[in-house]
């Protein structure tokens, strides 16, 4: 039913098993139309994805992060955009699966680290003071074996102190290769970075493992924090991760606080920054910058 002849066969089988594989493998899928136009969907958007960085088409958004004591900023994180000549604004979990199928994650990483330094270097100069950014990085880049150079690179040319760069890493990521990926974050880690581990709470994480990573800061998932105000087993969960974090000697973050009374929750909690919608949205440099000239003054929280 699926094709006329041999090759149209094959082809219409290969992207069937394309999707089977990228639905986490162990499954069946019969083939319909709609997954090679998917197809060539990606196809185009990795050929697209290939010229981003040359074209100046990636931007960093910058998202505030708030000590949940002072209620005043203590760094930002950073996320991609892509501005698509003909798509528009493209959110990151639309081309980042692409980036790393085809591997561009690599380029596209380095160009974010340097990037984020730039601004870090180019914020100070502006007279906004040292704030801290911390950036996402992918298991691709990680396995990829060039990470500690660029940051040697990025440590040669823009003058920053480390300590206020912080890599965010999943758990999922922390779980694969793990000898592997303790030595390559304890040579981050030797370079003066910090490491936090994101999305902390939905992944694999061994807590046996979690001791042995050189982390300073659990990013408690969204799905916890939203809506902890009204509910008791989020609640419940985030004091736990919030508890352990500090027995191992590591700062707690909240991400995707909405409303006030989820701050007072996880402040009251014990929980270290809080970073959300409800306190600023992730936007481009130049809007960061007025609300860092409207905020200076008065605490946010
Ligand atoms: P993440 O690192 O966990 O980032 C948090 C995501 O939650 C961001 O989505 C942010 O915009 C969103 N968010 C923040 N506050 C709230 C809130 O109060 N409510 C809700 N509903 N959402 C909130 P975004 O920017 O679309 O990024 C999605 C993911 O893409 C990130 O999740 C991160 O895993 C990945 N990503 C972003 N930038 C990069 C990058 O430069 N490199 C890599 N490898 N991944 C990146
Ligand atoms: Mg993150
Ligand atoms: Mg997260």
């Amino acid at each position: 039913d699926h094709g006329a002849d041999m090759d149209t066969l094959m082809r219409h089988a290969d992207a069937a098993m394309y999707q089977a594989k990228s639905g986490g493998r162990d499954h069946a899928r019969l083939f319909t139309p709609q997954m090679e136009e998917q197809q060539l969907q990606q196809l185009h958007l990795e050929t697209d994805l290939r010229h981003a960085i040359e074209r100046h088409e990636l931007v960093l958004y910058y998202q505030p992060r708030i000590d949940a004591r002072t209620g005043r900023l203590n760094g930002v994180e950073s996320l991609i955009r892509w501005q698509h000549p003909q798509r528009g604004l493209i959110a990151p979990d639309s081309f980042i699966p692409a980036a790393e199928e085809s591997g561009l994650i690599v380029p596209i990483g380095a160009w974010v680290i340097r990037e984020a330094c730039r601004q870090h270097v180019a914020w100070r100069a502006a007279g906004a003071g040292d704030i801290g950014v911390s950036i996402n990085l992918s298991a691709i880049q990680l396995k990829h074996g060039g990470l500690v150079a660029t940051l040697r690179e990025v440590l040669r040319d823009f003058s920053i102190a480390p300590g206020l760069i912080e890599f965010e890493l999943t758990e999922s990521i922390l779980m694969e290769n793990v000898d592997d990926t303790i030595a390559t974050l304890q040579a981050v880690k030797a370079l003066g970075f910090a490491l936090s581990i994101d999305d902390f709470g939905t992944g694999y994480s061994s807590l046996n493992y979690l001791c042995r990573f050189p982390l300073d800061k659990l990013k408690i998932d969204m799905s916890f924090v939203q809506n902890i105000h009204s509910s008791p087993q989020n609640l419940a969960v985030t004091k736990a991760i919030i508890g352990l974090g500090h027995t191992l000697g590591l700062t707690v973050t909240a991400e995707g606080v909405e409303s006030a009374a989820d701050a007072a929750v996880l402040r009251h909690a014990g929980c270290d920054e809080l970073q959300g919608y409800y306190f600023a949205r992730p936007m481009p440099q130049a809007q960061l910058a007025a609300w860092l000239a409207q905020t200076a003054a008065a605490c946010v929280a």
